[in-house]
């Protein structure tokens, strides 16, 4: 699956899993081993006699779309409801931590405005509600009342990564 995609899913609250350059049969193994639809653009992935035969459920994404409007695709077709985000970095849990437990990791000037603060509880890289929430709220609600519009520049970047607020 492509990485942006992948980010952003979890933005949604989706446990979506990316291999960068993983192997064909590797990727597949992964997604049996751990049930996962395998999402990919690769047409020719998907005449695998894994899918073929529905051992393993795969979703093409058509090229061409912009990564909002993909996003959107995936979450139709797989009828995924927009959840709690998860850690966009590994893919692990958030869990809600005190401002006190995060004062050497935010810098002073987010720590005094932000309210909330995420821990991931895989990798613990900490998250919080900056400025950069706001596109990502604007993304989220997009996505849940199933517009797709006007969101031409969106980037796996975008998906908070780095937290540059
Ligand atoms: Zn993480």
């Amino acid at each position: 699956m492509c990485g942006g995609v992948a980010r952003w899913l979890r933005v949604l609250g989706v446990d979506a899993t990316y291999t960068p350059g993983i192997e064909d049969g590797a990727l597949v193994e992964h997604a049996l081993a751990e049930g996962r639809v395998v999402l990919s653009s690769d047409g020719k992935l998907f005449e695998r006699r894994v899918f073929t035969t529905g051992e393993l459920r795969g979703l093409r994404l058509p090229v061409g779309l912009k990564l909002l409007e993909q996003l959107l695709f995936v979450v139709r077709a797989l009828g995924l409801p927009v959840g709690f985000p998860r850690c966009t970095l590994c893919n692990g849990e958030l869990r809600a931590v005190a401002r006190a437990e995060v004062g050497d990791v935010v810098p002073a000037r987010s720590l005094v405005w932000a309210t909330e603060f995420y821990r991931c509880r895989l990798c613990g890289h900490v998250f919080w509600e900056g400025t950069h929430w706001r596109r990502i709220r604007a993304v989220r609600e997009r996505i849940g009342s199933g517009t797709a519009h006007g969101e031409d520049g969106l980037t796996a970047r975008d998906a908070f990564g780095e937290n540059p607020s």
